[in-house]
């Protein structure tokens, strides 16, 4: 099995002050100095990423964001474009998160020319997909997630994939303490596991794979056991230093 780097990736949503962040930032930053086996990653809104910039650049922790558009300027008023990220230090993006996918309407064709203009830039996607609880329960989730896995990404050639991370996040189990189990959890990532090696072959082994929904330092380490999960995305548990810091070092 090919050598996956863990990801511990922190989504912040909608959440933070310029302070809250600068604060976060500095006490986060001493509790994790120790971690060099797996790489963090903070996604903070917009309005934090200069801050971050400020505390995080020269430290271990990457700095991302969790949105952007697939054009690099133009007419497009309110949005922000890949290279105004990496203005900011941003080296990680999130893409197609299900708020956006339900609450802005972004579909699968938007999402994967993000997904295209963030590698153009050397962002690395974190593209999220996952089904909803309607979905699970008529039993279609696998046929669902492979769908989104290959619409959103067909375009992309193997050594573009490879630079790719995959969230797989169940709508049901996010903001909502209900998680997947580790089985499930691991049954889903496998199974894009095998749709990203219909698309691109070997390279599939090297794509990293999160789970993301209600995880904490409490549940953190039955799923990093399982084969196929290469991480976390995590909302509610990465907004306190305590409980994040925690969350990695139960992941290890
Ligand atoms: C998320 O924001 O992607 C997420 C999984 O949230 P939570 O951990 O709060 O369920």
């Amino acid at each position: 099995m090919a050598n996956r780097r863990p990801l511990l990736a922190g989504n912040w949503k909608m959440h933070k002050t310029i302070q809250e962040a600068r604060d976060f930032a500095v006490g986060f930053q001493e509790k994790v100095q120790d971690v060099t086996d797996l790489d963090m990653v903070i996604c903070a809104p917009f309005t934090a990423l200069s801050v971050l910039k400020e505390e995080l650049e020269e430290s271990i922790i990457h700095i991302g964001a969790q949105n952007m558009y697939y054009q690099p300027k133009g007419a497009f008023t309110g949005e922000i474009s890949p290279l105004m990220l990496l203005d900011l230090a941003c080296t990680y993006v999130i893409i197609g998160h299900s708020e956006r996918r339900e609450y802005f309407k972004e579909d699968d064709e938007l999402i994967a020319r993000k997904v295209k203009a963030a590698l153009d830039m050397s962002l690395t996607p974190i593209l999220c997909v996952g089904e909803n609880l309607a979905l699970r329960e008529g039993g279609k989730a696998l046929g669902f997630v492979r769908g989104q896995v290959e619409k959103d990404l067909m375009e992309l050639t193997p050594s573009e994939l490879q630079k790719v991370v995959i969230a797989y996040e169940p709508i049901w189990a996010i903001g909502t303490g209900k998680t997947a189990s580790a089985r499930d959890a691991q049954e889903m990532c496998s199974a894009i596991r095998s749709t990203l090696a219909g698309i691109a072959g070997s390279v599939a082994q090297e794509i990293r794979i999160l789970y993301g929904g209600s995880v904490k330092s409490g549940n953190i380490a039955e799923l990093m056991v399982q084969p196929d999960i290469d991480g976390a995305l995590v909302g509610g548990a990465s907004l306190e230093v305590e409980e994040f810091a925690q969350l990695i070092q139960n992941a290890r």
